[in-house]
C-alpha cells in the first residue's frame, strides 16, 4: 500500500538546534546499524521507517558497512526511500559514514582521501541519493594526517555530495584538532557521534565541553546499551533479543547478575517517574542541553513508540539525579 505521512507528524516531537548550525534535529533519531540487513524482514524495515517519520523522526543514521552484508542497510533504506519517501526528501536528514572496514585492499578502510571519497560515491548509489545531509569520518585514524581526512570531508561538501560533516568516536583532543582544521577549511564540524549512555559516560570527561565551546552538536549512539537499558533482559534473555540473535557486539555473557542488579534498580526509579527504563535512559541523556539528539536503534515499531514517549518527561528532581548517581556508581 502506498504511504502518506501522518499529517500530525510534527505535533509531538521536539527539536533541538545542532551546535551552532542552522539545523534542528529531533530529540530522537533512528539508526540503521541493526535490523536493516538483507536477512532482516524487509516489511518490518519499511514499517519502522514509516512509523519513525510519522512520529516526527526526521533523522536517519547509516554507514557504508551497516548490514549484513556491508552496504545492505543503505540498499534497503534506498529501496524504501524510493517507494515511500520520494516526496519527503527535503524533510529528512540522512547521514552516512566511512572509516571502518568496507572493501578489500589498502583503500577500503581508515581515513584516506581516496577511501572517503570513493566510499561516499558508493553510498550515494546504494541509497539512490544525490547527496547526504551529513557525512562522517567514522573513527579516528592515527596513521593518516588529520589534514588529509578533514580535507576530504571539506572537498565532499564543496562537491555537493554532503551538506554537513561530522566525526565519530574522536577523543576530546582529537575533536579540538578536527574542529580547528575544518574551521580553517571553511566547513565547520556540524556534529560528533560518540558512544554515551548511563553505563558509558566517557564523554562527560571533556568531550562535551569541547563540543559546546566549538559549537558542535552531539548525537550519542547506543544510548540504551544495545537494549540492556530497557526492560528487555529483566527476566532472562529473550530469543528475539540482540544478545541472542546477534552476539557480535552484545553477547549474553556480558549481561551479568551485577549488571542486571543495576538495571533493576534503575527500572524502579523509572517506574516511580511513570516511565519505562528505556524512557529514563533517553531522558537522562537529554537533560544535558549539549546533547542534541539521542540515536536509538529499534527492532520493532513498539520500541520506537516507547522511546519517543520519553520526551514527555525530560526533567529530573535533585533527588532523582542523586538516586540515579548512586546506582550508577554502585
Ligand atoms: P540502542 O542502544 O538504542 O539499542 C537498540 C536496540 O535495543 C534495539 O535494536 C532493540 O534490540 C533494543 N531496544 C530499543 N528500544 C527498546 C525498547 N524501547 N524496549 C526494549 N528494547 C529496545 O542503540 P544501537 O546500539 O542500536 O545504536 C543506535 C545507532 O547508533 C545505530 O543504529 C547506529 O546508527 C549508531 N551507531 C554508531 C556507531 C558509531 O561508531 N558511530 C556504533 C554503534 C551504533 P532488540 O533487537 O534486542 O529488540
Amino acid at each position: 500500500t502506498p504511504y502518506t505521512a501522518a499529517i500530525n507528524r510534527y505535533d509531538e516531537m521536539l527539536y533541538r538546534r545542532c551546535g551552532r548550525s542552522g539545523i534542528d534535529l529531533p530529540l530522537i533519531s533512528l539508526g540503521l546499524w541493526h535490523n536493516f540487513g538483507h536477512p532482516d524482514d524487509f516489511k518490518n524495515q519499511r514499517k519502522l521507517l514509516r512509523k519513525a517519520f510519522d512520529l516526527g523522526i526526521t533523522h536517519f543514521d547509516l554507514a557504508n558497512n551497516y548490514g549484513p552484508p556491508f552496504g545492505a542497510a543503505e540498499e534497503n533504506f534506498g529501496r524504501i526511500l524510493k517507494k515511500d519517501f520520494h516526496s519527503y526528501r527535503d524533510e529528512l536528514i540522512v547521514s552516512s559514514k566511512a572509516g571502518w572496514d568496507m572493501w578489500p585492499g589498502p583503500y577500503g578502510n581508515f581515513g584516506s582521501r581516496k577511501y572517503l571519497i570513493a566510499s561516499l560515491d558508493q553510498s550515494l548509489k546504494r541509497m539512490g541519493l544525490e547527496y547526504v545531509d551529513v557525512f562522517y569520518h567514522h573513527r579516528p585514524d592515527p596513521k593518516t594526517p588529520m589534514e588529509e581526512t578533514m580535507g576530504a570531508l571539506d572537498h565532499l561538501v564543496r562537491q555537493g555530495k554532503a551538506l554537513y560533516v561530522g566525526i565519530s568516536q574522536y577523543s576530546a583532543d582529537e575533536t579540538r584538532k578536527a574542529a580547528r582544521l575544518l574551521k580553517e577549511l571553511g566547513t565547520p564540524c556540524f556534529i560528533h557521534q560518540p558512544r554515551y549512555s548511563m553505563l558509558d559516560r566517557w564523554v562527560e570527561d571533556g568531550l562535551l565541553d569541547v563540543l559546546e565551546e566549538e559549537g558542535i552538536g552531539a548525537i550519542p549512539f547506543s544510548p540504551l546499551e544495545q537494549g540492556v537499558l530497557t526492560n528487555k533482559y529483566l527476566h532472562g534473555l529473550p530469543e528475539d533479543s540482540r544478545a541472542i540473535r546477534d552476539g557480535r557486539y552484545l553477547n549474553a555473557d556480558s549481561i551479568t547478575p551485577a549488571l542486571l542488579a543495576k538495571v533493576r534498580a534503575l527500572n524502579e526509579i523509572a517506574a516511580r517517574r511513570g516511565q519505562t527504563l528505556a524512557q529514563l535512559a533517553i531522558a537522562w541523556l537529554l537533560k544535558d542541553p549539549r546533547v542534541t539528539t539521542v540515536l536509538v536503534g529499534a527492532s520493532r515499531v513498539e520500541q520506537l513508540e516507547d522511546n519517543v514517549a520519553s520526551i514527555r518527561n525530560l526533567s529530573f528532581s535533585e533527588e532523582e539525579l542523586k538516586q540515579i548517581e548512586a546506582v550508577l556508581r554502585s
